[in-house]
């Protein structure tokens, strides 16, 4: 592992530029790869699931730490155990035996010299199923680059048009500019989705959308961007499953889950647009999509919007 990328840290677009063994920034990842949760999931998109499941990996904190983040027991408190990157390597195989049919990196950004690293061992030890980056897309070009030829599929979010609202929720008024060429990026290595002849991902990109209420997303937006950089051939899930989590609660306008309008609105977009492959879920105004994070701490209060 690359120890100088985290003496330094600049790994993501905060460039703290902290040294990870001593401090912690914006992240507030320690050095040490932390992972909350390792298992099959079935609440992905078809051709990730699949019958037997995708094996995924939780990784504790996250360099965005949005406001209303669903998996914030573990992205903004940090729940998890730390584990040495020749235990991650066996644990991906374990997932492998299991019968997963791809490997799922969850919020890895912050931990990307490390598990470029485990990927350059687990590869070159015979690891079969597909790699997946399942990333917030805010990452820099530089830090993608050293993943080229280790990640298959990349599934990352776009998850705001508009600065005020990155800027306001997830102190990342750049994050458009910033997403978009992550995501360029992902497409110049692997391309489009491709799909084998189980219907299950084994390349390419696939970009979620999270709709947010009052379009605070600013989906159809990005709907455009998303049209006039990469045309229609580009794979996309539009997400309906936001609740008010974490500290939504202190903003009333992200206090509701979405309505069956705005996501309407969102769905014939795409397919006007012409999109061709675009996955869709059904309206949940609840965390029927949520892992059950492992949390160390009881006594944990949480905050709900008022009904
Ligand atoms: S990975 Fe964490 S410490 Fe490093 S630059 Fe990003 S937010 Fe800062």
């Amino acid at each position: 592992m690359n120890s100088a990328l985290l003496r330094d840290c600049r790994i993501c677009p905060r460039e703290c530029g902290i040294n990870r063994f001593s401090e912690t920034g914006f992240c507030q990842a320690p050095a040490e790869l932390k992972i909350n949760l390792a298992q099959l999931h079935f609440g992905e998109e078809p051709p990730i699931s699949g019958t037997r499941g995708s094996a995924t990996v939780f990784f504790s904190h996250c360099n965005l730490r949005c406001v209303f983040c669903q998996n914030y027991l573990i992205s903004r408190e940090g729940h998890g155990h730390t584990i040495s990157e020749t235990d991650l390597v066996d644990l991906f195989f374990a997932l492998e035996e299991q019968g997963a049919h791809n490997l799922n990196l969850v919020t890895p950004t912050h931990y990307s010299p490390q598990v470029q690293s485990a990927l350059e061992l687990a590869k070159s030890s015979g690891l079969k199923i597909p790699v997946l980056w399942n990333s917030s897309a805010y990452e820099k070009v530089e830090t993608l680059r050293r993943l080229e030829g280790l990640v298959d599929i990349y599934l990352p979010d776009y998850k705001y048009a508009h600065k005020i609202y990155a800027g306001k929720y997830s102190h990342a008024a750049d994050y458009p500019i910033v997403a978009l060429a992550a995501i360029k990026e992902m497409y110049r290595q692997v391309g489009n989705l491709q799909l084998n002849d189980e219907a299950l991902a084994e390349r390419g990109i696939l970009i979620r959308l999270l709709v947010l209420p009052h379009s605070l997303a600013g989906t159809k937006k990005s709907l455009n961007a998303i049209y006039d950089e990469f045309g229609t051939n580009m794979a996309l899930s539009l997400m309906a499953q936001y609740y008010p989590a974490a500290d939504a609660y202190r903003y009333p306008e992200l206090c509701r889950g979405i309505e069956p309008g705005e996501y309407q609105e969102v769905v014939e977009l795409a397919l006007e647009l012409g999109f061709k492959r675009v996955y869709v879920q059904q309206l949940s105004s609840d965390d029927l999509w949520t892992p059950k994070f492992k949390s160390s701490d009881s006594t944990m209060t949480i905050n709900h919007c008022q009904k």
